[in-house]
């Protein structure tokens, strides 16, 4: 028949127009900022520094390597390296960013920042409402301002976090182990008996 097509479509429109008001399936505007629908866990706006631990400074994980700031596309990144070390989160000796600062009006949400970073130090927020009046102060955020807990990391990206957290623990237990090994050794030796006096030639 001339028109079914036509008249196919409209039925189908009309049925989607009247379900929308009764379905919840098709109730799909969302009266936002009363009414929010969680984020999902691959959603990411701008980065964030990820530290362990109660204490920002000291559990951030940069380690001021700086391979973030130069691989970043629009170069919003800036770090300055401290000149002493701090534990990182193995023990270990490193340095750390005395400036860290992301100018978010540049950023573009690209993730390259984190896909880089050997450190697990750097993620994605899913933060959005960052307005300000202030259009270049406003935007640029420092090291504290960036800094977000381990905590926080889960309840945003709760998988990646987990496997983050077990690499990193496998990673811990990696080097804690070298370290015992290396103790021992160094035990044995300082109890090893001294060699005779005059021995040798
Ligand atoms: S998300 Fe992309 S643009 Fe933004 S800071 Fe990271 S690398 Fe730079
Ligand atoms: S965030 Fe990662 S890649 Fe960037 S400086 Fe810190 S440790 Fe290096």
């Amino acid at each position: 028949m001339l028109g079914e097509g036509i008249l196919k479509g409209m039925a189908e429109t009309a049925k989607n127009f009247f379900l929308s008001y009764v379905s919840k399936e098709r109730l799909t505007t969302v009266e936002y900022p009363e009414e929010r629908i969680p984020a999902v866990e691959a959603a990411r706006v701008f980065p964030f520094l990820v530290y362990d631990g109660a204490d920002w400074q000291a559990g951030m994980r940069c380690v001021a390597c700086q391979i973030c700031e130069k691989e970043c596309p629009p170069k919003c990144i800036y770090i300055e390296k401290s000149k002493d070390k701090k534990p990182d989160f193995a023990g270990k000796p490193q340095f750390y960013p005395t400036r860290f600062d992301i100018d978010v009006s540049v950023c573009m949400s690209c993730q390259i920042c984190v896909e880089v970073c050997p450190f697990e130090a750097i993620k994605m927020d899913n933060e959005f409402e960052l307005a300000t009046g202030d259009r270049f102060g406003g935007l640029l955020y420092d090291r504290h301002q960036l800094a977000r807990s381990n905590e926080y990391y889960h309840s945003v990206h709760p998988t990646e976090a987990s496997e983050v957290d077990a690499r990193l623990a496998a990673e811990k237990a990696k080097v804690e182990a070298k370290s015992k090994t290396a103790a021992q050794a160094a035990a044995a030796k300082a109890a090893a008996p001294a060699p005779p006096a005059g021995g040798g030639r």
